[in-house]
């Protein structure tokens, strides 16, 4: 038998052909990258070249790769204690999160239990919710009124209240519970359509879950207005408000939580992605006291529990040290500085073939098409220019870490702009030369 270490054989050969990774599925084009360190905003690949990060690694690393501080702060604590799950025992990092996460979150969100990930997080704060009405005496309202184009994770409760057409989830329709999917009431008939369906069904419903500000999935933007709506419509309802911010969350749309910018506060808020500075896997969700003095004062109510790496002492490590990193250095100033130049770079993509929009919001620019006809193929050109983006649906999104150095992100959207209008250029050859295909647009 083969040995992994014996050297005719190296890693990636080795352990790619028995790795499913997400994502993937026969025929896909493009092998994984082989990546071997990060540094900053760069990804250094195993023949030594470098690749610039457009998604601060899938939205997490919001202080860049590697930060020092964050790596000191986790060197230190796995020295002490790695890890001792959160059963019967607290420990002082756990502790001094809680409190942080608390005093960080507006209104009465002060009560926070932790998870591995978003979408645990999420479906801690459906259970929540059920739970809520449960110890009320009212267990039939259980359902949710979730938003189209939304998209909360990938385990079953969170997926049934995602878009199917957003995710890969059209997969999984019979597995998941049905849910309320109706449109977000940002014009008259829309809203009509959305007061109308919780006035119908406010007797089954625990509450309404939603990305505030921007739906991660097709990256749209929605103002603060819209979210003062549901917020007042849950209140008219007596519904629990429930803020899934782990896109959202610690800076990325300018200021340090979503809500913040809205001024509403939810009854139940889930975090994970930026939490850790994109260290290590860690989610909070955080309930106001009208949920958790009912919950904690009565018998038959739980804490959920969400495994023992819930809240591990190297996590919560890495995120105190993360909100030092928020607390000490300028990173919403960054993220003004990063819009400003997000939009002024990306105005030209206005004049690509196929372009719908053009959309900027915090650290968030999107290049909207109206159809993306090969994301994969795309990406490759990306990657050829050196440059790290994963385009999905028919967007072209950058995230870049809020702490992108100017002259980086100028070469990362001008990268952009040029693989974009070469890749638009391309097509038209090709149109051109076989003048009987379909006008396809970029
Ligand atoms: C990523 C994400 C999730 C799920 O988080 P995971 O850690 O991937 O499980 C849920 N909601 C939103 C808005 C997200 O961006």
């Amino acid at each position: 038998m083969l040995d992994v270490l014996d050297p005719r054989l190296n890693w990636y050969d080795a352990g790619r052909r028995h790795l499913w990774l997400p994502g993937s599925r026969t025929g896909d084009s493009a092998p994984p990258l082989a990546v071997v360190a990060t540094h900053g905003s760069r990804i250094v690949l195993d023949d030594e070249s470098e690749l610039l990060d457009g998604t601060a690694a899938g939205w997490t690393a919001c202080h860049g790769f590697n930060h020092p501080h964050i790596g000191m702060a986790v060197a230190r604590q796995l020295e002490r204690m790695p890890h001792i799950p959160l059963d019967g025992v607290l420990h002082e990092q756990a502790a001094k999160l809680a409190h942080r996460l608390a005093r960080a979150l507006p209104g009465d969100l002060d009560y926070v239990t932790f998870a591995e990930s978003g979408s645990a997080a999420v479906e801690t704060a459906l259970k929540l919710a059920t739970q809520y009405w449960a110890v009320r005496g009212a267990a039939a309202r259980r359902k949710f009124i979730a938003f189209k184009g939304a998209c909360h994770g990938e385990t079953a409760g969170a997926m049934a209240v995602s878009d199917p057409a957003t995710g890969s989830f059209a997969h999984f329709r019979k597995l998941v519970p049905r849910q309320f999917m109706v449109r977000l009431p940002v014009d008259e008939e829309s809203i009509a359509a959305f007061e109308q369906t919780v006035a119908r069904r406010a007797h089954q419903l625990a509450g309404i879950i939603i990305e505030p500000l921007v739906q991660s999935g097709g990256m749209k933007f929605h103002d603060a207005e819209l979210l003062r709506r549901v917020r007042a419509t849950a209140d008219r309802h007596d519904l629990l408000l429930i803020f899934d911010e782990c896109f959202t969350g610690f800076g990325r749309t300018g200021s340090m939580f979503a809500c913040d910018e809205a001024g509403v506060v939810p009854d139940i808020i889930a975090l994970s992605k930026a939490l850790t500075g994109g260290t290590m896997p860690l989610a909070a969700t955080v309930a106001g006291k009208k949920v958790f003095e009912l919950l904690l004062s009565h018998e038959a109510a739980s804490a959920p529990l969400h495994g023992p790496f819930a809240g591990s002492a190297l996590a919560c490590a890495a995120a105190n040290a993360s909100l030092d990193l928020f607390e000490h250095e300028p990173r919403l100033q960054q993220v003004g500085e990063i819009a400003r130049r997000l939009e002024e770079g990306l105005a030209p993509c206005r004049d690509l073939p196929g372009v719908r929009e053009v959309r900027v919001k915090g650290a968030v620019g999107v290049v909207e098409f109206r159809r993306l006809e090969d994301p994969l193929e795309l990406r490759r050109h990306f990657i050829e220019a050196g440059v790290f983006l994963r385009p999905f649906g028919n967007v072209v999104c950058l995230t870049p870490a809020l702490t992108i150095e100017p002259y980086d992100l100028s070469l990362l959207v001008g990268t952009v702009v040029k693989v974009l209008f070469e890749s638009a250029r391309r097509r038209r050859g090709r149109r051109n030369s076989a003048p009987d295909q379909n006008d396809l647009p970029l």
